[in-house]
């Protein structure tokens, strides 16, 4: 458990006292949310605002599913799905809209549209790259120097390049990712982080990626940037 004494979200100070925004409450970086097991230890935890702490964990559960609904365990994929059907909280209408767009792909496949949009990935992907950055440097990101850059990979992207890194390598991308000496492994590989030189790779279950570079602040990068949300305000319009 990491002690610090400012949001590594919004920078706001913390301070001990209960129920304010700025209160300080226990954050995992990777939410229990997207595992199917609760980590023992809490090595890596750092305290965050409640209210970043409450936002990001509207998005964890979702991510959760979405995350385990890709694995390649089809007996987790469904059991995740139902599971997020017939809950009752605040997010199963979207689970309940996805299924309405599911549809059989060619390839045999079922493809159906992520149920939330760019506005709330960004920011979600910004939660992960900052606690990351935060983690491994101790020190705040700033977003006056600083930009993120941000991608999000579903099974389509990362099935494809498993095929063809396998017909490479004769190996498995994901096994290899795990001996990685760069990498840190959550849950026997249900989360890799693969973290060197402000590049993070978070991936979880095997098939659902996200990428983020933390770059400095200059008209390049945040073209760079500027371009990568556009694609991705494209493709996800869940609500919109
Ligand atoms: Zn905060």
């Amino acid at each position: 458990m990491i002690e610090n004494k400012a949001c590594p979200y919004c920078r706001r100070s913390l301070i001990k006292a209960e129920n304010q925004d700025n209160s300080r409450s226990v954050e995992h970086l990777i939410p229990n949310a997207v595992l199917t097991r609760r980590r023992k230890n809490d090595e890596g935890d750092f305290y965050a605002c409640r209210k970043c702490n409450s936002k990001k964990s509207n998005i964890d559960y979702i991510l959760g599913v979405l995350a385990m609904g890709q694995s390649s365990d089809n007996d987790l994929a469904a059991d995740a799905l139902i599971k997020a059907v017939e809950k009752d909280n605040g997010a199963t209408k979207r689970f309940i809209d996805m299924v309405h767009t599911a549809r059989p792909t060619n390839e045999g496949t079922v493809h159906a549209e992520i149920p939330i949009n760019a506005q709330e990935l960004i920011e979600y992907m910004h939660y992960l790259g900052k606690g990351q950055y935060f983690k491994l440097e101790h020190k705040l990101y700033n977003p006056r120097k600083q930009v993120m850059l941000v991608k999000f990979d579903n099974k389509l992207a990362l099935s494809s390049l498993e095929g063809s890194y396998t017909g490479q390598h004769k190996t498995n991308p994901f096994q290899d990712l795990q001996q990685n000496s760069y990498t840190e492994v959550i849950n026997n590989g249900e989360c890799l982080i693969w973290a060197k030189n402000n590049k993070f790779l978070f991936v979880f279950h095997n098939y659902t990626a996200i990428r983020v570079k933390v770059l400095s602040k200059n008209k390049k990068n945040i073209a760079k940037v500027e371009k990568s949300e556009t694609y991705l305000y494209r493709y996800f319009n869940y609500g919109r």
